[in-house]
């Protein structure tokens, strides 16, 4: 379960606290901190095909630890993109612009303040 709900952040005027997801390694299971350090993976097929289209996070230091203690050397297949990718892949994906999230973070940051 790489994409976590955590409770992380004490609202700082005594309102409800804040709940934010956030990316953790599936090799390791420590939070990715930084869009950069980060890959998505996922399984194909010998033809390069998805196999179950499910997605794997890592820290681009436990990709390859990760990719053996999940069948590389059996032959299974990985393949993998960074992190940073998946965050312009979504909200083209949801019919979102970049101008759309930018404006819909300021409004989350001006109803939690
Ligand atoms: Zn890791």
């Amino acid at each position: 379960m790489p994409i976590k709900l955590v409770l992380p952040i004490n609202h700082p005027r005594g309102r409800k606290d804040l709940t934010c997801p956030e990316v953790h390694c599936d090799y390791c299971q420590e939070r990715i901190k930084s869009a950069r350090h980060g890959n998505y993976e996922w399984e194909v097929d010998e033809q390069g095909a998805p196999t179950t289209g499910q997605m794997c996070f890592t820290h681009k230091l436990c990709s390859r630890p990760f990719r053996q203690a999940n069948g590389e050397a059996e032959g299974r297949h990985w393949f993998s993109m960074e992190l940073a990718d998946l965050l312009v892949f979504l909200p083209r994906n949801l019919s979102t612009s970049p101008q759309q999230v930018a404006a819909h973070e300021r409004k989350m940051i001006e109803h939690a303040l």
